[in-house]
């Protein structure tokens, strides 16, 4: 057990001296001392299975000794020069990341956060086109700095100011709770574990969307002059939200008929975690013209990049561009290692071994409580939807799902919240779990969404 500052203590430090905006997950917050792979020890000592992963950045592992060791050996090399030197490291690393991307994603640039790399992004995609124009789906998640939160299409992130001057919202294509969804007419890119969700063939809806997409397009847009269409592979915040089949792919058609770039953020669905592919983007036949991606990148370590073609960088190079610590010797060292780790131990594989037993078993789920609406998502990044009533899809009321919530994390299961209106259960775990670990974590929910469904 830990023997520092007391619970009762730190709370009040983090009333008094702490972002106030900043959500505690838990009624009880928890207070986390150490991590090890899939689990993490509260100050009391007690484990917990962690199926959030800190937001699905701990990828290997928490502390995976080999990434742990790559990086203290570099800590007493060299930590710092900024890449206006050569290192060996960025060079290293930059050869190994743009060879796990298909095309021309050729240059990268790294960064430290996955909001200041869709920052990035839009400024390339800008220059590129000299146009201004960029547009997302609604429910989506980009990022929180001034720039970014004009992306993020979640009214609940947002602050009163001018934050989406130029950036437009097409309706999200959510086969759940979408103008045009519905599972029957509507298949989804998924692992096809529960194929009960996937009746039915064409996937009529994927088309409606994109025609709304063009909508925006050609209404909201001065004629010729889009720069971007950012989309999440997954929608991750937004509650584990898959997009009917097609949809990205004739998106892509669209988007680059008007003269917009294509760009993916790969922040939470990257690096293997949909298990079919590497990308998420992979899952939807597209090649994207840049990429962003963070979290899993570094295993917890402050790392993310932006890659794009040697087209596309070359109108960056009008300028000077520069990052103090994007790509430093540490972070270069971490993401090497987590490459190798990832190779090595086959976490993609992992993640699509256990993701469709995972969904089946989630499957199963839906099917016994009249609480869960819905179950979805692809290798391990996962989601349950919480409603009070399957009929007409009300969300669940909050104090409702925080009841669950709080009895998983009782039990010893920690899973994240995401959503509009914060019903989904999202399950994104480091990719070391085991098959175990799936059967506590079900067994775990049986036994909370009964005890909801009792009372
Ligand atoms: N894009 C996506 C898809 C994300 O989920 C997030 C973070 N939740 C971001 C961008 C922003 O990343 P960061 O918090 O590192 O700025």
């Amino acid at each position: 057990p830990y023997k520092g500052i007391s619970y009762e203590d730190m709370r009040e430090v983090r009333r008094k001296n702490l972002n106030p905006a900043l959500a505690t997950n838990f009624s009880e917050p928890l207070l986390i001392h150490e991590g090890h792979m899939q689990w993490l020890f509260d100050h009391t000592g007690r484990r917990y299975l962690d199926l959030f992963g800190g937001i699905v950045t701990v990828s290997v592992g928490h502390c995976h000794p080999k990434v742990k060791e790559a990086a203290t050996k570099q800590m007493s090399k060299l930590w710092h020069t900024t890449n206006i030197y050569m290192h060996p490291k960025i060079h290293e690393y930059a050869e190994r990341i743009t060879e796990t991307l298909p095309g021309d994603l050729k240059v990268v640039y790294f960064v430290n956060s996955g909001s200041e790399a869709n920052d990035l992004a839009m400024m390339m995609a800008r220059l590129y086109t000299g146009s201004f124009d960029i547009v997302t789906l609604r429910n989506s998640y980009h990022g929180a700095s001034p720039y970014c939160i004009g992306l993020t299409a979640q009214g609940t992130w947002k602050y009163g100011f001018a934050n989406g001057f130029g950036i437009h919202n097409a309706s999200n294509p959510d086969p759940y709770r979408g103008l045009w969804g519905g599972y029957r007419d509507c298949e989804v890119q998924s692992t096809r574990a529960s194929e009960s969700m996937l009746e039915g063939g064409e996937c009529s809806s994927a088309q409606k969307y994109v025609d709304q997409l063009e909508e925006v397009l050609a209404y909201s847009i001065p004629r010729g002059r889009l720069a971007a269409f950012f989309a999440e592979s997954i929608q991750g915040v937004g509650g584990t939200v898959q997009f009917p089949l097609g949809y990205l792919k004739k998106a892509f058609e669209k988007v680059r008929s008007y003269g917009g770039l294509c760009v993916a953020d790969e922040v939470q669905s990257g690096f293997g975690r949909t298990g079919d592919h590497f990308w998420g983007f992979e899952g939807h036949d597209v090649i994207p013209d840049i990429v962003t991606m963070a979290k899993s990148i570094g295993n917890g370590f402050p790392l993310a990049a932006v890659v794009t073609t040697p087209a596309v960088a070359a109108t960056m190079a009008q300028a000077l561009h520069f990052n103090t610590f994007g790509g430093n010797p540490i972070a270069c060292a971490v993401g090497i290692s987590v490459l190798e780790t990832m190779k090595e131990e086959k976490t993609q594989e992992n993640c699509k071994v256990l993701g469709p037993y995972f969904l089946n078993k989630l499957a199963e789920i839906r099917d016994k409580y009249p609480i869960v609406g819905d179950v979805r998502g692809k290798g391990l990044m996962l989601g349950l939807e919480l409603v009070e009533d399957k009929g007409s899809r009300q969300p669940i009321s909050a104090p409702r799902i925080m009841e669950v919530w709080d009895g998983l994390k009782n039990l010893g299961v920690i899973v994240g919240r995401g959503g509009h209106y914060g019903q989904v259960l999202r399950m994104k775990p480091p990719m070391c779990i085991t098959k175990e670990d799936v059967d506590f974590a079900v067994e775990a929910l049986h036994e909370v969404l009964q005890k909801a469904c009792d009372k």
